[in-house]
């Protein structure tokens, strides 16, 4: 729709205009330091940096009922710049210009209800958001777009020259670096830093795709985040992993989407997200306390982070009720098939313990809560799932697995209603299924598969009278009207059909 279109009083609102001042905060000693470089830690005690907004209280001066109508009419303009994230212009990105926004099409994903049947499963209303119907295939093209804008914005407007930007990755990240790197055309190289062994083949044939170098390393994520933290230390390079501030920015427009989705009324919802680096549950506890700020909403949601056993690292920080009694250990991960959560010392830890601290003090005790799931209940959680309409990753998986042991534990109230981070897209991991399905899982997933929720497919073995088209011969019509008519009636049988 065209501006000249829309009520009077909102149109001057609704094409973001550069505002703000953007600074990197220094998440452990609070110091504070320009946006001019790249920065990725604090220089003076190495802990990760969060982006603040040091104008934000102009935002204030805008009712929230104002920036409720913004938002909402802003998703009828056909500006390409805001047809993403940057619906949310100036809570995400209040500096960056529309000319230097990179948008590939993330974002507004869809939010699916689940079935009676998988209702009554439960045990309580729920949904999925389907962050796997992104460019990429998984929630981080919300930070790629922020963190790959910002790129541009210096490359456009300061002169930046011959970025190669690098990331190590348990997949996803690697597969969105490469892809928004591929799209930049003024000098982006990207370089990708994978476990060997330990991404599907999906993950692997994304980077490739896009053109970028792929480094297989032997260990796990835990050894290639080493490696391209000494990198960025001691080389030119752009750090597109979460340690990466933009990144967090970009992902908060998760929690906008959720809010605008539910008319702005979340206090009864339960956001469940897997954790593994932890920047996603950084950026959606982010989220949701900025709209508070702004009084866009009026009450904050439950956020409930999921891990699996076999790596639990925040689980564990949070097991002790006492906080001066905590203490945090990374922990040495085990196989699971949350591969791309997979992750024993995440890298946003600071940022967690801050914000959890915040969010409590606003919405007590129980608004964020921590709670893990075996290997066994999150193949069998995205299974039924997608039996059902959906297309759950293992990490959605472990959404609905972790929901159904709250509930089971009584942390989640009846009248509250589940949102469900399917994080990216099933086929991402469907090697997993298939270890499932063909019982081939190795013994330390400690997973094993139920007869009900396997399946296979049934191949028609033709006898040797009956003639087949497989051979590389073209049939005669009889002979194809012989081999058509076997294989019917032996489908017929097979599914019991009647005859009508
Ligand atoms: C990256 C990723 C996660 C973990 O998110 P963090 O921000 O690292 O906690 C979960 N699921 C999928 C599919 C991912 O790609
Ligand atoms: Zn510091």
């Amino acid at each position: 729709m065209r501006l000249e279109h829309f009520p009077y009083e909102i149109q001057s609102h609704l094409i973001p205009q550069t505002s703000g001042r953007y600074i990197y905060r220094c998440s452990a000693c609070g110091q504070g330091f320009g946006i001019e470089r790249l920065l990725y830690t604090c220089p003076d005690c190495q802990s990760v940096l969060m982006l603040e907004d040091e104008d934000w209280n102009r935002l204030k001066s805008t009712p929230g009922s104002r920036w409720r109508e913004i938002f909402d009419y802003r998703a009828m303009l056909t500006i390409p710049a805001i047809k993403g994230i940057y619906r949310y212009h100036e809570l995400i990105g209040a500096v960056i210009p529309l000319d230097a926004i990179i948008c590939l099409g993330e974002g507004h994903t869809p939010v699916i209800a689940a079935n009676s049947r998988l209702r009554d499963w439960l045990g309580i209303p729920f949904f999925f958001k389907n962050d796997g119907q992104n460019p990429s295939a998984s929630f981080k093209d919300r930070g790629m777009a922020s963190a790959f804008s910002y790129l541009n914005l210096l490359i456009k407007h300061a002169g930046l020259k011959d970025v190669l930007a690098i990331c190590a990755s348990t997949g996803d990240t690697s597969a969105s670096a490469a892809l928004y790197a591929s799209y930049l055309v003024d000098g982006v190289k990207s370089a990708v830093l994978l476990p060997h062994g330990k991404v599907t083949p999906q993950q692997l044939g994304q980077p490739l795709g896009s053109g970028a170098r792929v480094i297989e390393i032997p260990g796990v994520f835990d050894d290639c985040m080493k490696v391209v933290e000494h990198l960025s230390e001691h080389y030119a390079v752009a750090l597109m992993n979460s340690k990466n501030a933009w990144r967090i920015l970009g992902q908060e427009s998760y929690s906008y989407e959720i809010a605008q989705a539910f008319d702005y009324d979340v206090s009864d919802l339960v956001i469940v997200v897997p954790i593994g680096n932890a920047g996603n549950i950084t950026a959606v506890m982010q989220g949701f306390l900025k709209l508070h700020d702004l009084q866009i909403i009026t009450g904050l949601p439950t956020i409930l982070g999921v891990q699996s056993e076999h790596a639990n690292p925040v689980y564990l920080y949070y097991l002790e009720p006492d906080p001066t009694r905590r203490s945090y250990r990374p922990v040495t991960v085990r196989p699971s098939v949350a591969q791309a959560a997979m992750i024993g010392n995440p890298v946003s830890m600071p940022r967690v313990m801050h914000l959890v601290e915040r969010y409590r003090e606003l919405g007590g005790e129980s608004a964020v809560q921590v709670i893990q799931v075996s290997e066994q209940e999150i193949m069998d959680a995205m299974l039924t799932a997608n039996r059902n309409g959906h297309i759950a990753c293992t990490q959605g998986g472990e959404c609905l697995a972790g929901l159904a042991r709250a509930l089971g534990e009584d942390r989640i109230r009846k009248n509250q209603a589940g949102i469900l981070d399917a994080t990216a897209h099933a086929m991402k991991f469907s090697v997993f299924q298939e270890k499932y399905f063909c019982n081939t899982f190795e013994p330390e997933y400690e997973v094993i598969p139920s007869k009900e929720l396997q399946n296979s497919p049934y191949l028609i073995k033709l006898p040797r009278h009956v003639p087949n088209p497989g051979t590389g011969q073209a049939l005669g019509a009889s002979e194809f009207k012989q081999f058509v008519d076997y294989t019917a009636s032996a489908i017929a049988e097979l599914l019991d059909l009647k005859s009508r």
